[in-house]
Protein backbone atom coordinates (compact mmCIF):
# COMPACT_ATOMS: atom_id res chain seq x y z
CA UNK A 1 0.00 0.00 0.00
CA UNK A 2 2.67 2.38 0.78
CA UNK A 3 4.46 1.74 -2.35
CA UNK A 4 1.13 2.57 -4.39
CA UNK A 5 0.63 5.73 -1.81
CA UNK A 6 4.17 7.12 -2.95
CA UNK A 7 2.94 5.81 -6.39
CA UNK A 8 -0.40 8.16 -6.35
CA UNK A 9 1.52 11.30 -5.07
CA UNK A 10 3.87 10.52 -7.35
CA UNK A 11 1.35 11.24 -10.11
CA UNK A 12 -0.55 13.84 -8.47
CA UNK A 13 2.60 15.99 -7.99
CA UNK A 14 3.07 15.71 -11.76
CA UNK A 15 0.64 16.68 -12.60
CA UNK A 16 -0.87 19.07 -10.03
CA UNK A 17 -1.44 22.27 -12.79
CA UNK A 18 -3.84 19.75 -14.85
CA UNK A 19 -5.59 18.58 -11.70
CA UNK A 20 -8.75 20.00 -12.04
CA UNK A 21 -9.18 19.10 -15.67
CA UNK A 22 -8.02 15.51 -15.06
CA UNK A 23 -11.04 15.66 -12.01
CA UNK A 24 -13.56 16.77 -14.43
CA UNK A 25 -12.81 14.01 -17.05
CA UNK A 26 -12.51 11.45 -14.56
CA UNK A 27 -16.71 10.77 -14.36
CA UNK A 28 -17.23 8.11 -12.66
CA UNK A 29 -16.10 6.89 -8.88
CA UNK A 30 -15.53 10.82 -8.00
CA UNK A 31 -17.59 11.98 -5.52
CA UNK A 32 -16.56 11.39 -2.40
CA UNK A 33 -12.67 11.17 -1.24
CA UNK A 34 -10.92 8.83 -4.07
CA UNK A 35 -7.88 7.21 -2.40
CA UNK A 36 -4.45 7.54 -4.10
CA UNK A 37 -4.43 4.55 -5.68
CA UNK A 38 -7.39 4.22 -7.52
CA UNK A 39 -7.37 8.27 -8.31
CA UNK A 40 -3.38 7.05 -9.93
CA UNK A 41 -5.14 5.29 -12.13
CA UNK A 42 -7.96 6.63 -13.40
CA UNK A 43 -5.14 9.89 -13.70
CA UNK A 44 -3.42 7.65 -15.83
CA UNK A 45 -6.25 6.23 -17.66
CA UNK A 46 -7.72 9.99 -18.32
CA UNK A 47 -3.57 10.87 -20.02
CA UNK A 48 -5.07 8.63 -23.25
CA UNK A 49 -8.11 9.38 -23.64
CA UNK A 50 -8.35 13.05 -22.55
CA UNK A 51 -7.53 14.91 -25.97
CA UNK A 52 -10.51 16.58 -27.35
CA UNK A 53 -8.55 17.46 -30.33
CA UNK A 54 -10.49 14.90 -32.47
CA UNK A 55 -14.06 15.55 -31.71
CA UNK A 56 -15.83 16.36 -34.95
CA UNK A 57 -18.58 17.82 -33.52
CA UNK A 58 -16.76 21.39 -31.98
CA UNK A 59 -18.73 24.59 -33.27
CA UNK A 60 -18.96 27.90 -32.17
CA UNK A 61 -22.76 27.32 -31.65
CA UNK A 62 -23.66 28.30 -28.48
CA UNK A 63 -25.63 26.62 -25.95
CA UNK A 64 -26.88 30.07 -24.18
CA UNK A 65 -26.23 32.68 -21.26
CA UNK A 66 -24.08 32.50 -17.96
CA UNK A 67 -26.09 31.31 -15.55
CA UNK A 68 -25.71 31.80 -11.78
CA UNK A 69 -26.90 29.32 -8.88
CA UNK A 70 -28.69 31.52 -7.10
CA UNK A 71 -30.90 33.07 -9.73
CA UNK A 72 -31.57 30.28 -12.32
CA UNK A 73 -34.94 28.86 -12.59
CA UNK A 74 -36.79 26.74 -15.05
CA UNK A 75 -38.61 28.18 -18.08
CA UNK A 76 -41.64 27.94 -20.11
CA UNK A 77 -39.29 25.48 -22.58
CA UNK A 78 -38.52 23.42 -19.28
CA UNK A 79 -35.42 24.32 -19.11
CA UNK A 80 -32.75 26.52 -17.09
CA UNK A 81 -34.08 29.49 -18.42
CA UNK A 82 -31.06 31.13 -20.59
CA UNK A 83 -30.17 27.65 -21.55
CA UNK A 84 -30.98 27.27 -25.34
CA UNK A 85 -32.87 24.26 -26.48
CA UNK A 86 -31.96 23.95 -30.16
CA UNK A 87 -32.23 20.62 -32.19
CA UNK A 88 -31.42 20.94 -35.84
CA UNK A 89 -33.69 19.99 -38.88
CA UNK A 90 -31.71 17.38 -40.01
CA UNK A 91 -31.73 15.29 -36.84
CA UNK A 92 -34.02 12.33 -36.26
CA UNK A 93 -37.36 12.93 -34.99
CA UNK A 94 -37.15 10.51 -32.33
CA UNK A 95 -34.24 13.32 -31.44
CA UNK A 96 -35.86 16.14 -32.04
CA UNK A 97 -38.94 15.47 -30.54
CA UNK A 98 -37.73 14.39 -27.52
CA UNK A 99 -34.32 16.22 -26.57
CA UNK A 100 -34.34 19.53 -25.03
CA UNK A 101 -31.97 21.67 -22.82
CA UNK A 102 -29.35 21.27 -25.04
CA UNK A 103 -28.32 21.96 -28.46
CA UNK A 104 -28.10 19.33 -31.37
CA UNK A 105 -27.20 19.12 -34.37
CA UNK A 106 -25.35 17.30 -37.21
CA UNK A 107 -21.69 16.65 -38.50
CA UNK A 108 -20.89 14.16 -41.21
CA UNK A 109 -21.24 10.62 -39.23
CA UNK A 110 -22.06 12.14 -35.82
CA UNK A 111 -24.95 13.83 -33.71
CA UNK A 112 -23.73 16.49 -32.03
CA UNK A 113 -24.81 17.95 -28.72
CA UNK A 114 -23.61 20.66 -26.94
CA UNK A 115 -24.89 21.35 -23.38
CA UNK A 116 -24.15 23.18 -20.50
CA UNK A 117 -25.67 20.48 -18.68
CA UNK A 118 -27.79 22.35 -15.87
CA UNK A 119 -30.28 20.43 -14.23
CA UNK A 120 -34.04 21.61 -15.29
CA UNK A 121 -35.31 20.74 -11.77
CA UNK A 122 -34.66 22.03 -7.92
CA UNK A 123 -32.05 20.59 -6.22
CA UNK A 124 -30.24 20.80 -2.81
CA UNK A 125 -26.66 20.91 -5.11
CA UNK A 126 -27.64 24.39 -6.66
CA UNK A 127 -27.16 25.56 -3.10
CA UNK A 128 -29.02 26.81 0.09
CA UNK A 129 -30.81 30.30 -0.73
CA UNK A 130 -30.82 29.61 -4.46
CA UNK A 131 -34.44 29.82 -5.97
CA UNK A 132 -34.19 26.15 -7.00
CA UNK A 133 -32.52 24.93 -3.80
CA UNK A 134 -34.11 21.61 -2.34
CA UNK A 135 -33.79 19.58 0.82
CA UNK A 136 -32.27 16.19 -0.13
CA UNK A 137 -35.40 13.65 0.01
CA UNK A 138 -36.20 10.99 2.12
CA UNK A 139 -35.23 7.45 1.36
CA UNK A 140 -37.45 4.66 3.63
CA UNK A 141 -37.33 7.36 6.47
CA UNK A 142 -33.86 8.30 6.13
CA UNK A 143 -32.94 11.29 5.14
CA UNK A 144 -30.33 11.43 1.86
CA UNK A 145 -26.57 12.57 2.89
CA UNK A 146 -25.03 15.29 0.92
CA UNK A 147 -22.47 14.44 -1.49
CA UNK A 148 -19.55 16.89 0.19
CA UNK A 149 -19.55 20.21 -0.80
CA UNK A 150 -20.31 19.48 -4.28
CA UNK A 151 -22.65 22.04 -6.36
CA UNK A 152 -23.87 22.25 -9.54
CA UNK A 153 -21.63 24.28 -11.75
CA UNK A 154 -22.31 25.11 -15.39
CA UNK A 155 -19.87 22.87 -18.14
CA UNK A 156 -19.17 22.84 -21.62
CA UNK A 157 -20.06 19.38 -22.91
CA UNK A 158 -19.52 18.74 -26.28
CA UNK A 159 -21.10 14.92 -27.47
CA UNK A 160 -20.11 13.26 -30.67
CA UNK A 161 -22.36 10.17 -31.31
CA UNK A 162 -22.39 7.83 -33.77
CA UNK A 163 -25.65 8.15 -36.01
CA UNK A 164 -25.07 4.65 -37.67
CA UNK A 165 -24.06 2.66 -34.28
CA UNK A 166 -21.77 -0.53 -34.66
CA UNK A 167 -21.09 -3.10 -32.64
CA UNK A 168 -17.55 -3.25 -30.89
CA UNK A 169 -15.54 -6.06 -31.99
CA UNK A 170 -12.88 -7.49 -29.35
CA UNK A 171 -13.03 -6.19 -25.71
CA UNK A 172 -15.26 -3.68 -25.54
CA UNK A 173 -14.75 -0.32 -24.46
CA UNK A 174 -14.98 0.18 -20.56
CA UNK A 175 -17.61 2.85 -19.57
CA UNK A 176 -15.29 3.96 -16.89
CA UNK A 177 -12.19 4.69 -18.67
CA UNK A 178 -11.62 8.26 -18.02
CA UNK A 179 -14.65 9.65 -19.89
CA UNK A 180 -16.15 12.82 -18.90
CA UNK A 181 -19.70 11.45 -19.02
CA UNK A 182 -20.87 8.16 -20.81
CA UNK A 183 -24.45 9.76 -22.95
CA UNK A 184 -26.86 12.17 -22.36
CA UNK A 185 -29.86 12.37 -21.06
CA UNK A 186 -33.28 13.93 -22.35
CA UNK A 187 -33.35 16.85 -20.81
CA UNK A 188 -28.94 17.31 -21.29
CA UNK A 189 -27.47 16.27 -18.58
CA UNK A 190 -24.19 13.42 -18.04
CA UNK A 191 -25.03 9.85 -17.83
CA UNK A 192 -22.56 7.75 -15.44
CA UNK A 193 -22.02 4.51 -15.20
CA UNK A 194 -22.05 1.48 -12.51
CA UNK A 195 -19.58 2.70 -10.71
CA UNK A 196 -19.05 4.58 -7.20
CA UNK A 197 -16.10 6.20 -5.64
CA UNK A 198 -13.29 3.57 -4.85
CA UNK A 199 -14.42 1.12 -1.84
CA UNK A 200 -18.38 2.41 -2.07
CA UNK A 201 -21.23 0.20 -4.14
CA UNK A 202 -23.28 2.92 -6.54
CA UNK A 203 -25.80 1.21 -3.50
CA UNK A 204 -24.21 3.55 -0.62
CA UNK A 205 -23.71 6.41 -3.15
CA UNK A 206 -27.73 6.39 -3.95
CA UNK A 207 -28.15 7.90 -0.41
CA UNK A 208 -26.62 11.64 -2.33
CA UNK A 209 -28.97 11.53 -5.50
CA UNK A 210 -31.21 14.60 -4.89
CA UNK A 211 -34.82 14.53 -5.46
CA UNK A 212 -34.80 14.25 -9.19
CA UNK A 213 -31.95 11.43 -8.99
CA UNK A 214 -28.90 13.29 -9.49
CA UNK A 215 -26.03 14.46 -7.95
CA UNK A 216 -22.97 16.23 -8.97
CA UNK A 217 -18.90 15.32 -8.85
CA UNK A 218 -16.14 17.50 -7.18
CA UNK A 219 -16.33 19.94 -10.50
CA UNK A 220 -20.13 20.53 -10.24
CA UNK A 221 -20.58 17.64 -13.40
CA UNK A 222 -24.92 16.77 -12.55
CA UNK A 223 -24.87 13.51 -13.70
CA UNK A 224 -27.34 10.49 -13.72
CA UNK A 225 -26.35 6.86 -12.66
CA UNK A 226 -29.64 5.72 -11.99
CA UNK A 227 -33.16 7.11 -11.58
CA UNK A 228 -34.21 9.80 -13.89
CA UNK A 229 -37.63 11.40 -12.52
CA UNK A 230 -38.13 13.53 -15.13
CA UNK A 231 -39.46 10.57 -17.14
CA UNK A 232 -40.45 8.17 -14.34
CA UNK A 233 -44.26 7.09 -15.04
CA UNK A 234 -45.51 3.97 -14.12
CA UNK A 235 -47.65 2.88 -16.88
CA UNK A 236 -50.88 4.32 -16.20
CA UNK A 237 -48.75 7.61 -16.55
CA UNK A 238 -48.70 8.29 -12.85
CA UNK A 239 -45.23 9.32 -11.41
CA UNK A 240 -43.74 7.11 -9.32
CA UNK A 241 -40.63 7.34 -6.66
CA UNK A 242 -38.11 4.87 -7.75
CA UNK A 243 -38.50 3.70 -10.90
CA UNK A 244 -38.17 3.94 -14.73
CA UNK A 245 -40.66 1.18 -14.80
CA UNK A 246 -41.92 2.57 -18.34
CA UNK A 247 -41.40 1.99 -21.84
CA UNK A 248 -39.91 5.99 -21.81
CA UNK A 249 -36.63 7.02 -23.80
CA UNK A 250 -34.31 8.21 -21.51
CA UNK A 251 -30.99 9.28 -23.66
CA UNK A 252 -28.38 8.22 -25.55
CA UNK A 253 -25.50 6.17 -25.08
CA UNK A 254 -22.20 7.47 -26.28
CA UNK A 255 -21.74 4.42 -28.53
CA UNK A 256 -24.97 5.91 -30.24
CA UNK A 257 -27.59 3.55 -28.53
CA UNK A 258 -30.46 4.83 -27.28
CA UNK A 259 -31.59 3.97 -22.83
CA UNK A 260 -35.22 3.13 -21.94
CA UNK A 261 -36.84 2.65 -18.69
CA UNK A 262 -37.40 -0.62 -17.66
CA UNK A 263 -39.80 -2.05 -19.77
CA UNK A 264 -39.36 -2.64 -23.65
CA UNK A 265 -42.49 -1.59 -25.89
CA UNK A 266 -41.65 -4.38 -28.27
CA UNK A 267 -44.63 -6.01 -28.04
CA UNK A 268 -43.84 -8.87 -25.64
CA UNK A 269 -43.66 -6.59 -22.23
CA UNK A 270 -44.74 -8.48 -19.53
CA UNK A 271 -46.50 -6.94 -16.22
CA UNK A 272 -45.12 -5.86 -13.20
CA UNK A 273 -42.29 -3.31 -12.16
CA UNK A 274 -39.80 -4.97 -14.55
CA UNK A 275 -40.03 -6.15 -18.31
CA UNK A 276 -36.72 -8.53 -18.00
CA UNK A 277 -36.25 -9.28 -21.51
CA UNK A 278 -33.28 -11.42 -22.04
CA UNK A 279 -30.33 -8.80 -21.88
CA UNK A 280 -27.05 -9.38 -22.59
CA UNK A 281 -24.00 -8.20 -19.77
CA UNK A 282 -24.40 -4.40 -20.85
CA UNK A 283 -28.05 -3.87 -20.53
CA UNK A 284 -29.04 -4.22 -23.99
CA UNK A 285 -31.32 -6.33 -26.45
CA UNK A 286 -32.18 -5.85 -29.76
CA UNK A 287 -35.81 -5.48 -30.78
CA UNK A 288 -38.11 -2.96 -32.49
CA UNK A 289 -39.19 -0.16 -30.29
CA UNK A 290 -41.74 3.19 -30.80
CA UNK A 291 -38.88 4.68 -32.03
CA UNK A 292 -37.46 2.03 -34.62
CA UNK A 293 -39.25 0.22 -36.37
CA UNK A 294 -36.84 -2.45 -37.58
CA UNK A 295 -35.30 -4.32 -34.56
CA UNK A 296 -32.30 -1.98 -33.29
CA UNK A 297 -29.98 -2.23 -30.23
CA UNK A 298 -30.89 -0.26 -27.44
CA UNK A 299 -30.10 -0.43 -23.47
CA UNK A 300 -32.44 -0.34 -20.79
CA UNK A 301 -32.43 0.49 -16.90
CA UNK A 302 -32.24 -2.28 -15.03
CA UNK A 303 -30.44 -4.03 -11.72
CA UNK A 304 -27.09 -3.82 -12.30
CA UNK A 305 -24.62 -6.66 -10.33
CA UNK A 306 -21.93 -4.37 -9.62
CA UNK A 307 -23.87 -1.17 -8.88
CA UNK A 308 -26.38 -3.56 -6.67
CA UNK A 309 -29.17 -1.40 -7.48
CA UNK A 310 -30.44 -0.42 -11.10
CA UNK A 311 -28.40 1.74 -13.42
CA UNK A 312 -28.88 3.21 -16.59
CA UNK A 313 -25.29 0.92 -17.98
CA UNK A 314 -23.41 -1.36 -17.37
CA UNK A 315 -19.58 -1.56 -17.03
CA UNK A 316 -18.81 -1.60 -20.72
CA UNK A 317 -20.72 -0.59 -23.83
CA UNK A 318 -22.19 -2.86 -26.49
CA UNK A 319 -21.08 -0.36 -29.17
CA UNK A 320 -17.80 1.07 -30.49
CA UNK A 321 -18.15 5.06 -28.93
CA UNK A 322 -17.81 8.71 -30.45
CA UNK A 323 -15.98 11.15 -28.78
CA UNK A 324 -16.78 13.56 -25.09
CA UNK A 325 -15.33 16.52 -24.47
CA UNK A 326 -16.12 19.04 -21.39
ZN1 LIG B 1 -22.06 10.00 -9.32
ZN1 LIG C 1 -35.95 -3.23 -25.23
Amino acid sequence: MKTTMRLGVAVLSGLLLQCNTILSLFGQGEEESPNLTALAALLLASQSSSSGSSNPCTSSVSTGSTISNSTATVGGDGCISGVTTSMDSSLPGWIKDNFKCSVGYVVGDYYCFKSKNLPNHASYYWGNGANLYAALPNLDGTQHTAAGTNRIASQNFVYAIPKNPTVQNGTKSGTQAGLSSIGITRNGLAIFNNAAAPGDTLATEATTFDAFGSHPQSSGVTHHHAWVKQYSTDQSGTATTQYNNDVLLIGLALDGYAIYGSRCDNGTAGTGDDFTPTLDTYHGHTAVTQHFSTATYHYHYVYDSTATIKTLMGSSFYGTIGTVTN
